[in-house]
Formats: structure tokens, C-alpha cells, sequence
């Protein structure tokens, strides 16, 4: 819904506004009804009563004046009395009897209990004597005609009255309910922003209820937001406190997998880890046709460093050759400690000759160093075994691979120890 919803609403949904409306004029129209209808009722009987004494009135002086001509049956006379009383406009019928009961005069038509008619009659009376009898007959059309056109008239008025009373009162409403109600509805409406607090307050300036409405929904929006703050605070720490949680467990994992690869006395990646490497090595190498060499060292006569000078300083020189070799070979070599005194080293890129190349490069630094312990100077010499691949001959796969290697490493242990044999050299004798 847009900003200008609430008001498109308003006009067509049967809110406040119309309520309000429909209320007052069913009020208006039942009070006026009511009060008009009992006023009519009255005005009516009051104005019956009056022309019924009227009649009599006169009825009563008739009756006076008619006695000697009914004593002397001078019919002329009284037939003109008769008619000069129906000259009057509520005297519809009139009628003289004799003592006998015989019609002397009669003019108009009788009524005969309809409604708004009425038939009155008087004793015609001489020296106390009754001498005949008077009959009128009294209609109240004429002034109930009247009274309707006045009440049609009330009627007109009053729904004038309504009207206006309508508008006024809702005009009153609207400025003192409606549109502090549609200013709450609209606040309370208001956007929440991203962060989840109330942006709009609710502007009222009116000392009553809606004021303090307004004013205590402004209130409870300070607080929510205060409270939406400290727990937007308390988050944003939990968040913190979450992510230095996860990057110690990342660091943690980093090193158990460091320590799940390596070998704790050197550094140098273990033995596991060196038959996985092996693997996806040769295999990428057999795949593109690269030349992938492994030279496998072995310390000669070790244990007699142990025997000797005792483990400690059998260790440190373990560490010592570590350093030596890793600071010979290249970068993208890879060198690993698979056993007690025994080192391998991966060579990527590097065929027959490189690889020989450096094995020898390893020997020969080893045997010229001088390794410095706690016992002393350390003389030590190392024998190598290499093998490469592609091999036309027999090398398929990372066991086979190893195991040239091995071979190669045993017949320099054989020849006399401190030297470097390449498998080939005992491929070429085994064909001869
Ligand atoms: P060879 O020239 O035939 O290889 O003789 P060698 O004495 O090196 O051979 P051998 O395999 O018989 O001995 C290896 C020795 O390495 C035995 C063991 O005392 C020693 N060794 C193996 N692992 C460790 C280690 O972690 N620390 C120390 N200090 N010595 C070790
Ligand atoms: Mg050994
Ligand atoms: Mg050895």
C-alpha cells in the first residue's frame, strides 16, 4: 500500500466517516419523527375539540332562536336558519325535528361514521318545554387538510434541519476524532525501517485522549527502538564473538590436518602423505607424458649415530639432514620423511639426469658437513636410489614406481653405501 493508502481507503470502505454519518441521521430523523408526530397528534385533537365546542355554541344560540318558529311549523324559517348554518365551513349537515319525531327541515348530507365527521344534536327548548330537536353534523376534513399541508411543510423544514445539523456535526467529527484517529492509524502504519526500528512518530497536538494516544505511542516507540538497539548491540557481539569462535576452529582444523600430514620430529610431510601424493603425482605425469622423478635416501650406518651419541643427538641430526635437503632441492620439489633415517624426494619436471643430478648434489653435501650436536661434530654419509618416469620398461604404476626405487637404493647399499644409483642402471645390466 502507498503513502496515500489510508486516505483511498477511506473514502469507499464504510469506516469511521460513515458510521459516524449514518448514526447521526438515523438519530436525527428517529428524534425529529418522533417529536413531529407527537405535535401533529396533539395540534389535531386540539383543534377538533375547539371546533366541536364551537359548534355546540353556536348549536346552543340556533337552537334558541329556531324555538318559536318551530312552535309555529313556520318551515320557511327554519329551512333558511339551516341553511345559514351549513354556510359555516365545518357544518357539513343540519336537521330539525318536531316533538313527534317528524323532519321539519333538513339541508347536507348525513354523516354516517365517517371518519373526521360527527353528528351532535340539542333539544329545541320553550318555557323549559322541549319542542323539537336540533341535529348538526360537524366535519373536521377542512382542518385536518390543513394540518396535512403544515405537516408536509414541518417535514421539509426539518429534513433541512437534518441536513445541515449532519454536516456540521461531521464537519466537527472529522476535525475533532476522525483526523486524529486517521493520523494514529497512519503512524502506527509507518515503515520499520532495516535495521527494525520505528522511523515516524505521531504529531497531535490536541490536549484529550487522542493527545495522549499520540503521546504514548511515541513512548512506546522510543523504548522498542532503545530495546531494538541493545538487541541489535548484543548480535552484533554474538556475531564477533561467532566469527573468532570460527576462525580459531579453522585455524585449529588448518593445524590437525597439518599435523595429520606431517612428521612432528622434522616438519617434512609424512609417509601417508607422501603414497597420496605419489599417486595423483604419477598419474597426472603418466597422463601428460611429463618425466617425474623419486629419489629415496637412507642414512648409512645410523644406528650407530644412536649407538654412539644417544637418540637426542640421533634426532637433532635427523632434523639437521632435513634442513640440508630441503635447501638443495627446488621449489617444486617435494621432500618427505617415510621412515626412521629414510627420506624421499619428489621431483616434478625432472628426467634421468636432473634427478641423479641432485641426488648426488644431496650426497655430497652430506658427506662434506659437518653436522654440529651437543656430542660434537657429526660425520654422516647417505646412499640413493632413483627411478623415473615414462619408462618405456616397467614402471606403470606409483608401487611399481617405489619399488624401482628401492632397488635402485639397495644396490648402492650393496656397492658399498654413499653413492647414488638410478634404477636404469639395473634395467641396462639385466638386459646385457
Ligand atoms: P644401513 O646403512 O644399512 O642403513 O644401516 P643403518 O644403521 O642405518 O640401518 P638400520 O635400518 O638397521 O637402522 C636404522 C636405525 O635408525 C635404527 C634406529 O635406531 C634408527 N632410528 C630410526 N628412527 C629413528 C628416530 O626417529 N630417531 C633416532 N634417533 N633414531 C632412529
Ligand atoms: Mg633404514
Ligand atoms: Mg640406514
Amino acid at each position: 500500500m502507498g503513502p496515500k493508502g489510508p486516505e483511498f481507503a477511506g473514502i469507499f470502505r464504510f469506516g469511521v466517516r460513515q458510521k459516524v454519518i449514518l448514526v447521526l441521521v438515523l438519530v436525527l430523523i428517529g428524534a425529529m419523527s418522533l417529536s413531529g408526530w407527537l405535535l401533529y397528534r396533539s395540534q389535531r385533537a386540539q383543534v377538533e375539540q375547539e371546533i366541536l365546542h364551537n359548534s355546540e355554541v353556536i348549536m346552543d344560540y340556533v337552537s334558541k332562536s329556531l324555538a318559536f318558529s318551530v312552535v309555529g311549523y313556520d318551515y320557511h324559517t327554519i329551512q333558511l336558519h339551516l341553511e345559514q348554518l351549513i354556510a359555516f365551513e365545518d357544518i357539513v349537515y343540519a336537521q330539525v325535528l318536531s316533538p313527534k319525531g317528524n323532519v321539519m327541515a333538513e339541508v347536507g348530507a348525513r354523516p354516517h361514521n365517517e371518519p373526521g365527521a360527527e353528528l351532535i344534536g340539542t333539544d329545541i327548548v320553550l318555557n323549559g318545554e322541549a319542542i323539537g330537536r336540533l341535529a348538526l353534523g360537524i366535519s373536521n376534513t377542512r382542518i385536518i387538510e390543513k394540518l396535512d399541508v403544515q405537516r408536509d411543510q414541518l417535514i421539509t423544514r426539518e429534513l433541512l434541519i437534518i441536513v445541515l445539523i449532519a454536516i456540521g456535526e461531521f464537519v466537527a467529527l472529522s476535525w475533532i476524532i476522525i483526523r486524529p484517529v486517521t493520523r494514529i492509524s497512519r503512524g502506527m502504519t509507518a515503515t520499520v525501517n532495516e535495521s527494525g526500528t520505528i522511523d515516524q512518530g505521531i504529531q497531535i497536538d490536541s490536549h484529550d485522549e487522542f493527545g495522549d494516544m499520540a503521546s504514548r505511542f511515541n513512548l512506546l516507540r522510543d523504548r522498542l527502538n532503545d530495546a531494538n538497539a541493545r538487541l541489535q548491540s548484543r548480535i552484533q557481539m554474538a556475531d564477533r564473538k561467532l566469527e573468532d569462535t570460527n576462525q580459531e576452529l579453522l585455524r585449529a582444523n588448518e593445524e590437525l590436518k597439518r599435523i595429520a600430514l606431517t612428521d612432528g620430529l622434522t616438519g617434512l610431510f609424512n609417509r601417508r602423505h607422501f603414497e597420496s601424493l605419489l599417486r595423483s603425482e604419477v598419474q597426472s605425469s603418466l597422463r601428460y607424458g611429463d618425466s617425474y622423478s623419486l629419489i629415496l635416501l637412507d642414512l648409512d650406518h645410523f644406528k650407530e649415530v644412536n649407538d654412539r651419541f644417544g637418540h637426542d643427538v640421533g634426532d637433532d641430526v635427523l632434523r639437521q639432514v632435513a634442513t640440508l635437503i630441503q635447501d638443495i632441492v627446488r621449489n617444486t620439489d617435494v621432500v618427505c620423511r617415510i621412515g626412521g633415517e629414510e627420506f624421499v624426494v619428489l621431483c616434478r619436471h625432472a628426467d634421468r639426469a636432473a634427478a641423479v643430478a641432485a641426488a648426488e648434489k644431496i650426497r655430497a653435501r652430506l658427506e662434506a658437513t659437518h653436522l654440529q650436536t651437543a656430542a660434537g661434530d657429526v660425520r654422516l654419509t647417505t646412499s640413493a636410489g632413483v627411478a623415473t618416469i615414462p619408462d618405456p620398461g616397467t614402471q606403470q604404476d606409483a608401487r611399481e614406481f617405489l619399488k624401482n626405487a628401492d632397488r635402485a637404493l639397495y644396490r648402492s647399499k650393496k656397492q658399498g653405501r654413499n653413492r647414488v644409483t638410478h634404477y636404469n642402471e639395473i634395467e641396462l645390466e639385466a638386459h646385457q
